[in-house]
């Protein structure tokens, strides 16, 4: 666990700028953004998978959702609308093994995506 990216992150011991966190959730910019709001939302609780959640965990991850459409809302995407992603293992595009949502939103977003 000590190796993982963004429990550094969580510990405050690699920087991220940081737009929301609680005794639970962090939420910080993506530092390679697909589009001009990318803001990653995580559980401070090291899961790596959906396929990892424990029993328990779902009310985390409901708070974990409730942040993002939080913070969407104070960005004002509330009409714009944006798009929440979670990449699962590796065929599904997941490169940091700890859970997260990709909150996107500030320009056209094509569905289906590539
Ligand atoms: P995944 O492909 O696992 O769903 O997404 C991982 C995301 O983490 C990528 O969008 C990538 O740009 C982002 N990322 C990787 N390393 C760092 C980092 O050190 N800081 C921040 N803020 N984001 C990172
Ligand atoms: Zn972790």
């Amino acid at each position: 666990m000590e190796e993982c990216l963004f429990c550094r992150i969580v510990r405050k011991e690699v920087p991220a700028t940081i737009v929301y966190e609680d005794d639970a959730i962090l939420a910080f910019k993506d530092i390679n953004p697909v589009a001009p709001i990318h803001i990653l939302f995580i559980p401070k609780k090291h899961i790596s998978t959906f396929f990892a959640m424990e029993p328990g965990d779902e009310a985390l991850i409901g708070k974990l959702h409730r942040a993002a459409v939080q913070v969407a809302q104070e960005l004002g995407l509330t009409e714009k609308g944006f798009r929440l992603v979670a990449n699962c293992q590796r065929g599904g595009g997941q490169l940091i093994f700890h859970l997260h949502y990709h909150l996107i939103a500030g320009r056209p977003l094509l569905w289906p995506p590539g």
